[in-house]
Formats: C-alpha cells, sequence, structure tokens
C-alpha cells in the first residue's frame, strides 16, 4: 500500500492494516489500533481461534445504520476505508446527530490472517445465515449460524436492529442490494463510480437472510480486485462520499 504522512486517519487506518494485514493480530488480542475519537470500542465477540471481533459505535440513534467489512477474509479492502469512515465522521456530527453508526471492520479475523475467503474451519461465513436458500455442504457449514463469526452478526442484527446494513466486498465492482434496497442502492451509485447491478441472492447469504428475509435494505459493495494496492486516502476519495451517502440518506451528504 501506498504511505502517507502527518494525520491521525492515516494512523489509526495503518494500524489497523498493520495488525491484520502484516503482524496478525493474535488470538484474544485486541487490534492495536487507536479508537477513533467519538466512537467507542467493544469486542463484539471472538473467532473460532479467539481473535476478538471489535465493533465501533458512535451516536445515540434512534435509527441504527450498520456497517461491516470483510466477512470474505480475502476482501481486505474495506478494513482501512471503515477507519477512515469512522475519522471523517468525527467531523460530520450532523451525520451522527439522531443515528447510531455501528461499525465491524473486519468480521473474519482469522480468515484475515490467512488471507482466505472461509473462516479458519473453512466455512464461507456469507453461506452460514439461517435463509431458506441456504445449503448444508463442507463450505456453507453442517447447519445455519455453525460459526462464531456468523452468530455474532446475527445476534448483532437481532439486538440492535438496523434500519439499513452496508457490507463491504470485492471483487465485482459494483453496488447490488438484497431486500428493500433498490432506492438507497441507486442513491448511494450518485456519489459512487460504480454502477447498480443485481447479484441475486445467494444461498445462505447475510443478503438473503437480513435482506430478503427480514426485510432490512443490505447493500452489497462489490470493490476492485486491486482495491487492495490502494492506500486510505485513494480508498476514500473512490468511495468515502458513497459511504457518507448510505448515512445520511434520503439527503446527500453535503
Ligand atoms: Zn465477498
Amino acid at each position: 500500500m501506498k504511505l502517507s504522512t502527518n494525520s491521525s486517519a492515516f494512523v489509526i487506518a495503518a494500524a489497523a492494516v498493520l495488525c491484520v494485514g502484516v503482524m496478525g493480530c493474535g488470538p484474544g488480542k485486541r487490534s492495536t489500533a487507536a479508537v477513533p475519537q467519538h466512537f467507542t470500542v467493544q469486542t463484539a465477540g471472538y473467532s473460532v481461534e479467539n481473535r476478538p471481533i471489535d465493533l465501533y459505535s458512535a451516536g445515540d440513534g434512534p435509527e441504527t445504520i450498520f456497517v461491516f467489512a470483510t466477512i470474505h477474509g480475502d476482501e481486505q479492502a474495506g478494513i482501512p476505508l471503515t477507519y477512515r469512515l469512522m475519522e471523517r465522521l468525527r467531523q460530520r456530527s450532523d451525520l451522527t446527530a439522531g443515528r447510531r453508526i455501528l461499525i465491524i471492520p473486519n468480521a473474519n479475523p482469522d480468515g484475515v490472517v490467512r488471507n482466505t475467503r472461509g473462516n479458519a474451519n473453512g466455512i464461507d461465513l456469507n453461506r452460514n445465515f439461517p435463509a431458506a436458500n441456504r445449503e448444508n455442504n463442507t463450505t456453507s457449514g453442517y447447519s445455519a449460524l455453525s460459526e462464531p463469526e456468523s452468530q455474532l452478526l446475527y445476534d448483532l442484527i437481532n439486538t440492535h436492529k438496523p434500519i439499513r446494513i452496508i457490507s463491504i466486498h470485492q471483487p465485482l465492482k459494483c453496488i447490488d442490494y438484497d431486500g428493500p434496497g433498490e432506492s438507497l442502492a441507486h442513491f448511494m451509485a450518485a456519489f459512487s463510480p460504480m454502477p447498480v447491478r443485481k447479484l441475486g441472492a445467494r444461498p445462505g447469504s447475510f443478503g438473503s437472510f437480513a435482506g430478503e428475509e427480514l426485510g432490512i435494505p443490505v447493500i452489497t459493495l462489490e470493490f476492485a480486485r486491486e482495491d487492495d494496492l490502494l492506500s486510505p486516502e485513494d480508498l476514500w476519495a473512490r468511495y468515502g462520499a458513497s459511504l457518507l451517502a448510505a448515512i445520511s440518506y434520503p439527503l446527500p451528504p453535503y
């Protein structure tokens, strides 16, 4: 990744990337990344290998918006981007007023350490949710929510009942949606280089469960594969406005 200097946002994002991408957070250890001001962090749960899954939150509601990245461990561009989002929201208290923003930058820390799609058990977490179209097999798991990482997301949705959800993936270069998310997807596309493209609900996916079955607008941002190589600054320049739009919706983020 490219490096730049003298920015607190850079320090936060770089620390996160170093932790997950180079050194790896050891089991039971929280990321050494600083907590962005105005965001609080708690351990929402643990991975198969006992790595903490950190949940950042800001604002006091009443509307809750949930953003998470890297449920697929080899799709890591969303990690520095979500840290940059938190840093930017520090300057935009207007966007957190009346809202609660929940962010999980790294939903699959064991997969990130391995740079694999699945978790430490080799399960694709994005096929492990209790949707009607779920399939039982070696990569989707032999029962819904068999993995602690997917159970954590399930519990979070039930506890906090977000009004919309953004999930960050790679590499299909589009904005996909599940459930009643079409208008939000087009609104975000107006602030994004990527088009809206309906990919269809995958068996047992988070979008199938939270979007199609629970009726929550779920946006799947599919960045480019090569976005892993972008600096946090360049990631933000490309995708930041669409993330702010997801928070400000239905009003523009300016
Ligand atoms: Zn993915």
